[in-house]
């Protein structure tokens, strides 16, 4: 092994002893509430399919047909000739859903989220990010070059401060809707009157939001009323509440033309499989006729919370499917993920750097493809492991 193989294998070494190793699990079979890995069939509480479509049947064959019409691949680029019906259909629905005047298909959120920020703003400009936004929200802001300010989770007058102290002239705001790790929501109300009283841009990535909370699954945005007078560039993902893959930036169309000619990781890379596109459409039609699915999750929240509650659990303040449980070192929450995988449950123990040091933390999602004496189970296990 020569001198810089060895420090890879030191940094493998550091990070096992520190219980921070990440480690893949092999899957067989579809999404849904039993996951079977390694042979071995586990009730799963980790994913982000929160409306329980990744498998649903009409999806799948929505794609199959995807497929019949348009092959596998899209072949190239949206701007070269990838750009096919079907993923143009998707944005006029995506846009309408959202009740934006465009949307803008992106291969994934991370490439989204580099898109849009990188094309908005560069050296010279700010960004102002929530401490806790999503890692590609804040590699977005140190790859635009632009100078990047994080402010005090959640907090609206530090953002306030911040932006009164700023003399740059082009500024972008940055926020998670539901933060991915911790299930809250941000104050939405106020940081877009924030940054309309100093005319800085708001983005608002509704990855985990959209399909799932607010009236008809319009997200945090929905939920709070807000459009895009208050947000005008809304960001959100497929691969989670709708069950499929990719992304979008939606927003007024001078935004969206822009991105077209400036966002890079829009043009120089393949589009979606337009079957994806295909499969998402009909996953979309699913989100807005399926309402039950969203009030059954809400139900399960409130069940499992009330439960945890009374048993006394690390509750942190979610209303929403992401309803993590605060363990603090990664030794123990590692520990009791293990337990818990023991038992037959799968839910995964979250560590840094993708939360704050000493912050580590089981995450659990609900889906709607859970039922209640899944979530019974859940906190009956969930009672026996926590206080071994
Ligand atoms: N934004 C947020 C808030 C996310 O949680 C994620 C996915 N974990 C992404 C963006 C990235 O989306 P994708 O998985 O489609 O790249």
């Amino acid at each position: 092994m020569n001198q810089s193989m060895k420090n890879l294998q030191a940094e493998l070494d550091r990070r096992r002893a520190a219980h921070l190793y990440r480690s893949r699990r092999v899957t067989e079979g579809p999404q849904g509430p039993e996951v079977s890995v390694n042979g071995e069939s586990l009730l799963g509480f980790c994913s982000n399919d929160y409306l329980g479509l990744a498998a649903d049947p009409r999806v799948a064959e929505a794609m199959i047909r995807g497929v019949r019409e348009y092959g596998v691949g899209s072949g190239a680029a949206h701007l070269v000739t990838g750009h096919s019906r079907a993923h143009h259909a998707l944005e006029e629905e995506l846009a309408d859903f959202v009740g934006r005047e465009r949307a803008l298909l992106f291969s994934t959120g991370y490439m989204a989220n580099l898109g849009v920020v990188t094309a908005l703003v560069g050296a010279g400009d700010s960004v102002f990010e929530d401490r806790l936004n999503h890692a590609s929200l804040l590699d977005a802001g140190l790859l635009s070059r632009a100078r990047l300010s994080r402010f005090p989770h959640a907090d609206a007058a530090a953002l306030d401060e911040r932006l009164a102290a700023s003399r740059a002239e082009n500024r972008l705001v940055v926020t998670d809707g539901v933060f991915s790790m911790d299930g809250d929501i941000a104050p939405l109300a106020a940081l877009a009157e924030t940054a309309r009283r100093h005319e800085a841009w708001l983005l608002v990535d509704d990855a985990h939001g959209l399909g799932v909370i607010g009236p008809g699954g319009t997200g945090c945005t929905g939920q709070a009323g807000l459009g895009s007078a208050d947000v005008p560039i809304l960001v959100g993902t497929l691969g989670k509440g709708f069950g499929t893959f990719g992304a979008f930036v939606a927003g007024d169309a001078v935004l969206i033309e822009n991105l077209i000619q400036q966002a890079r990781s829009y043009i120089y890379t393949t589009a979606l499989p337009p079957a994806v596109a295909e499969a998402t459409r009909e996953s979309l039609r699913i989100v807005r006729e399926e309402g039950w699915r969203r009030e059954h999750l809400q139900s399960l929240v409130a069940r499992f919370r009330a439960g945890a509650e009374r048993l006394g659990l690390d509750l942190m303040p979610s209303s929403t499917p992401i309803q993590p449980l605060l363990v603090g070192g990664a030794g123990p929450a590692l520990a009791i993920s293990d337990a818990l995988r023991e038992r037959g449950l799968l839910v995964g123990a979250i560590r840094p750097p993708t939360v704050p040091e000493g912050t580590a933390r089981l995450r659990i999602t609900l889906s709607a493809a859970h039922s209640e004496a899944h979530v019974d189970r859940l906190l009956e296990v969930l009672d026996e492991v926590w206080e071994a």
